[in-house]
């Protein structure tokens, strides 16, 4: 399988290194050699979006996607309304920064079935895909772990997300593989492959599962860290067609608690060695 040898495919989620800003992001990626930045909304909040991309342009950045929509089903539909305005403003925010994709958590309510939320997914990206076409952002729906069922996301699994992505019929909707919530699946190599067949991998995510792991949120590992295939995840993803970047995304108590501009060297052995 080919080893990575170089850093021009290493994207960094900036949740990744979550206490430094989005300017510090950007000046810190930018000057360590890293291209690729995919940026988490809430560094966003009472910034100029203008002002960002510019910053980006001049580091020579480049947004790979925008993080994070979705949260689509709920009991309510007010709030069902509400989470389709917030896609709309997480579609604008994407095109102004030129970043190509919105990445979806799809969402869950506890209180109804999963089928009807997984109903309502679809029903919210499909009232999303003219907005979308008209802005030029894709939307990816990123399947989760299955532990976050209960309210992050009716869609854990990747045969699940296939399913969705051929009944919705777009080429504005594809799906974003994260190793860390798919790693497990018996069936994840022929899913894969079922993407390539529909050429609609947006987004490929990786970090490790650490063993034991304390905590479900925020206590992933670095590349090498723990018990994933990665590298044999990314060939059946490239095999599958897949050219974009590899986005590191961990969130960790323990990796935030550290020096980060050490850490980001951290995150670079880790990404050649590991990846
Ligand atoms: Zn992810």
């Amino acid at each position: 399988m080919t080893e990575l040898t170089d850093f021009s495919k290493l994207c960094i989620h900036t949740q990744t290194t979550k206490p430094w800003s989005i300017e510090e992001c950007i000046a810190h990626f930018s000057k360590s050699g890293v291209r690729g930045i995919s940026i988490w909304r809430h560094l966003l909040e009472g910034k100029d979006l203008k002002k960002i991309k510019t910053l980006l342009e001049i580091n020579k950045m480049e947004p790979v996607s925008l993080v994070r929509g979705g949260f689509f089903p709920s009991l309510e539909s007010h709030q069902r309304e509400l989470a389709l305005q917030d896609n709309r403003l997480a579609i604008d925010q994407a095109a102004a920064l030129g970043a190509p994709v919105v990445v979806l958590v799809c969402g869950a309510d506890p209180g109804q079935d999963l089928e009807v939320s997984r109903r309502q997914i679809i029903d919210g990206i499909n009232q999303l895909i003219p907005y979308a076409k008209n802005m030029g952002v894709k939307l990816a729906i990123e399947p989760l772990h299955p532990m976050y069922a209960g309210d992050k996301s009716a869609v854990v699994s990747l045969e699940q997300a296939n399913d969705m992505c051929e009944s919705i019929a777009s080429p504005m909707v594809g799906v974003a593989i994260d190793v860390y919530h798919l790693w497990w699946d018996n069936n994840l190599k022929n899913e894969i492959f079922r993407c390539g067949k529909n050429k609609n991998i947006l987004a490929f995510h990786v970090c490790d599962w650490r063993v034991p792991t304390i905590d479900f949120l925020t206590d992933r590992g670095l590349m090498g860290e723990g018990c994933i295939p990665i590298k044999q995840i990314r060939k059946w993803v490239e095999e599958a067609g897949f050219e974009g970047y590899n986005e590191v995304e961990v969130f960790s108590d323990r990796l935030w608690a550290q020096d980060q501009k050490l850490y980001l060297e951290d995150i670079k052995k880790s990404y050649i060695n590991h990846t």
